[in-house]
């Protein structure tokens, strides 16, 4: 397994984000795949391998979408939801808002609103286009900075990974099998010889099939839990 590198680093401007990431920080854990990196706190923007040999300074992260803020780095990889991270940062601002101006205080949560409801399955394309219009009016008319930068998250994972929110509102899939309410645990009828081993861990009782005959699970009835997915040693069961 790869071993990251920890620690607080000081570089110099033009460094890029590559040479942060993957020279700096050693790469992504367990070889899995980059999928974005969040600069500058939690108003920073979400930006994607493209932006990778972005040099690192003041006027380069804004055009690239995000800003320099704390100098703070979160990096994402393929299993990350990039919706559920915009209103991971949400949810931070909500907090931290002094109340002081409307759009903040109410908009905010607005948004964080609209999010969680599209993590839970209940969105539709048009919250996509709220979403944006939400954003722009909270950033053109809060009092201060962190307002005016609190729907950074929400604006550049649209910009950056818009397929991903479609997925989410369109096919009610969350493609990196994160949004707990959209995800579905399924038995592959080839892969099932019956040993009944799932039915008999399922909390809820939620399998059923008879021994040696292929099994089957109540959607309406399951919570997700995962328990029959790591005692199934046929790889049997999936999450979709
Ligand atoms: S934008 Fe600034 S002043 Fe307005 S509520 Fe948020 S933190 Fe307070
Ligand atoms: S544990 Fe796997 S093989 Fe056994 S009944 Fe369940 S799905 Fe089928
Ligand atoms: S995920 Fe949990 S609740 Fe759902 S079928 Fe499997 S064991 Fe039962």
């Amino acid at each position: 397994m790869k071993r990251l590198k920890v620690g607080l680093i000081e570089v110099p401007m033009g460094t890029s984000l590559r040479e942060v990431i993957f020279e700096i920080g050693g790469g992504i854990n367990n070889n899995k795949k980059f999928k974005a990196v969040q600069t500058g706190g939690p108003s920073g923007g979400c930006l994607t391998e493209d932006h990778l040999d972005t040099p690192i300074d003041f006027d380069n992260l804004i055009e690239a979408g995000s800003m320099m803020g704390s100098g703070g780095m979160i990096v994402m990889d393929e299993d990350d939801c990039m919706v559920s991270v915009a209103k991971f940062y949400l949810d931070f601002t909500v907090e931290e808002s002094c109340g002081k101006c409307a759009p903040c205080r109410i908009g905010n949560k607005r948004l964080y609103e609209l999010l969680d409801h599209i993590c839970k399955g209940k969105g539709e394309p048009g919250d996509l286009d709220r979403l944006r219009n939400m954003s722009y009016v909270i950033k053109d008319t809060a009092l201060c900075g962190l307002g005016q930068t609190s729907p950074n998250p929400v604006l550049s994972t649209l910009d950056n990974f818009y397929d991903e929110y479609l997925a989410h509102v369109v096919d009610k899939k969350c493609p990196a099998g994160q949004c707990k309410d959209l995800m579905r645990y399924f038995i592959i009828e080839e892969n099932c010889v019956g040993c009944t081993a799932c039915a008999r861990v399922c909390p809820v009782n939620a399998i059923s099939g008879e021994r040696k005959e292929v099994h089957s699970i109540n959607q309406d009835i399951c919570i997700k839990c995962g328990a029959c997915m790591e005692k199934c040693k046929f790889d049997a069961i999936i999450i979709q």
